[in-house]
């Protein structure tokens, strides 16, 4: 579904992706495990046309996406979930949650897809009128991840969606996560919780200093004893 072939990436004159090869298959789900600055954000935001891979390419359902705007790699339905959330804090939840479905086509079913998509999310409905600023950070959370599915993507890409937020906050996105899965939506997701992020993976990539330098199944990776000591402290 989704092809990263030997993609380098950076800002300015500094390189951070060193050729990069990352494949994702429709129905998976894929984690990217590194240290902070290992790349892992600049990975999604290469994929979801907010930083200009230098070379290499990227596709998406066999066409290249790589010189896309943001905005067409959302209308080829590829959405991502920022890291901190960025909600508007002084519009309503609602009116967060509409902002997720600009492409032509989403907007066409938006009241729809609300629908469906508060289905997944009881306590976001309940909040639809308050500012999303008033709301929790977990709940912040959750109509971070209801705005990204408003755009009806194909492939979501969560960027440390628990965050900073309790363990029982925590359990609860990883349960959304699933619930997304299990929907038919495919997920790339970088996240700390390793632990339980590879758990959940089909598969996943280590990504040290912008490379890859170990990928396998979630569960073997979960055995690795390089994982374990680096990712997991154990
Ligand atoms: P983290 O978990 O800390 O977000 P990461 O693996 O996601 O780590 P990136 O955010 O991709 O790492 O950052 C990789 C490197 O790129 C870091 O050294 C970071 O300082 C640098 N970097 C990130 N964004 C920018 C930017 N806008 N301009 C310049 N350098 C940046």
């Amino acid at each position: 579904m989704l092809t990263l072939n030997d993609v380098q990436a950076g800002y300015g004159r500094t390189t951070i992706l060193h050729g990069i090869n990352v494949e994702v298959q429709k129905g998976e789900v894929v984690t990217i495990v590194g240290a902070n600055g290992a790349g892992k954000t600049t990975t999604l935001r290469s994929i979801a046309g907010l930083v200009r891979p230098t070379s290499g390419s990227i596709t998406f359902e066999g066409e290249p996406i790589g010189k896309l705007s943001p905005h067409e790699v959302v209308a080829r339905g590829i959405t991502l979930i920022p890291e901190g959330r960025q909600l508007f804090p002084f519009m309503s939840v609602r009116d967060n949650l509409r902002m997720g479905a600009y492409t032509p086509q989403a907007r066409a079913r938006m009241s729809a897809t609300m629908d469906e998509v508060m289905d997944l999310f009881p306590r976001v409905r309940e909040k639809l009128e308050q500012h999303a600023g008033s709301l929790s950070g977990g709940e912040q959370q959750m109509v971070a991840i209801a705005r990204g599915l408003m755009a009806r993507p194909k492939l979501l890409m969560f960027d440390e969606p628990s965050l900073g937020l309790a363990p029982i906050i925590v359990a609860q996105v990883f349960d959304v996560v699933e619930k997304i899965v299990a929907t038919g939506v495919t997920v790339l997701i970088v996240e700390q919780n390793v632990f339980r992020t590879l758990n959940i993976a089909d598969r996943g990539y280590v990504l040290e200093n912008g490379e890859i330098v170990m990928t396998d199944s979630g569960q073997a990776l979960l055995r690795d004893d390089h994982v374990r000591r680096a990712y997991l402290g154990i």
